[in-house]
């Protein structure tokens, strides 16, 4: 069956739910694409953890680092777009997203629930003091350059990426905003996520077993089961635009 537009018209609250496959076409490589350059050997698995980051400080820092780098040069893209539009079309929009990047806030969205945490918002990994790291902030990375991680001010201890490694749990406000939103929402866009990774995947769930209506927007087509959940299959930049002009348009 096909997604009928008019639920996205008529809906009186939205969740956006992204993955990395939104920031995939603004250049921001996926966790599922290869590695390219000085990254090539490592598995991002194996250094998004606290044990990679003790084991080896300057080499997850720098990692995260080249990332903020990436990110840092990268735009906002159509489909980041379309979602700061959708806002300001329907009564009540939630954008929950899984990625890192700051791309959603640079196309024009706010309160954007970040699950797995930001890049601009590293901690202290001893005394969990937390700083920020805005666009004023230099970016250090180059390619093949390690990084010391820069100490804390208040304790000296060495501050870390502020995301959510493999195996830590995701920040308590966020994670409950994001739970409530989806179990009051009427239709969920699920964009450029793979639902692989836990307890995130669990939000378009969420939403689809209280009554929602689920739309995954995917490269691959999406098993569906019900009448509630639809698959778009495409590239989030060109579905995402089409889907806001059938409503909208
Ligand atoms: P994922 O890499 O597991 O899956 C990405 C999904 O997006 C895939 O299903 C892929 O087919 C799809 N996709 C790729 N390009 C697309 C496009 N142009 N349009 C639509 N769909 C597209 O990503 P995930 O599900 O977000 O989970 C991986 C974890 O990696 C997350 O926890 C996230 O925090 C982290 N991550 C974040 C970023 C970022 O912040 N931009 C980048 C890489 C990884
Ligand atoms: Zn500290």
């Amino acid at each position: 069956m096909e997604f009928q537009t008019q639920r996205l018209r008529n809906a009186r609250h939205v969740v956006v739910f992204s993955g990395a496959g939104l920031s995939a076409e603004s250049g921001i490589a996926t966790f599922r694409d290869a590695l390219t350059g000085l990254w090539e050997h490592f598995d991002p698995a194996a250094l998004a953890t606290a044990q990679a980051f003790r084991n080896d400080p300057a080499l997850v820092w720098s990692w995260y680092e080249w990332r903020r780098a990436k990110v840092f040069a990268a735009q906002p893209n159509a489909a980041h777009r379309a979602i700061a539009t959708l806002a300001r079309c329907i009564p009540r929009l939630t954008v929950v997203t899984q990625n890192v990047d700051d791309l959603l806030e640079r196309a024009g969205c706010s309160d954007v629930l970040h699950l797995h945490g930001s890049l601009g918002s590293p901690r202290c990994f001893a005394c969990a003091r937390s700083y920020s790291f805005g666009a004023d902030q230099p970016v250090e990375a180059q390619e093949g350059r390690r990084i010391e991680p820069p100490r804390c001010r208040h304790c000296n201890g060495k501050v870390r990426p502020g995301v959510v490694w493999f195996g830590e749990s995701l920040p308590d406000d966020v994670w409950r905003k994001a739970v409530s939103a989806a179990k009051d929402c009427d239709v969920l866009l699920s964009v450029g996520t793979s639902a692989l990774v836990q307890p995130a995947a669990e939000i378009p769930r969420m939403a689809l077993q209280q009554g929602a209506q689920v739309v995954h927007i995917n490269l691959q087509p999406e098993a569906v089961a019900g009448d509630r959940e639809f698959s778009l299959t495409g590239r989030a930049a060109e579905v995402l635009p089409r889907l806001l002009e059938q409503a909208f348009g």
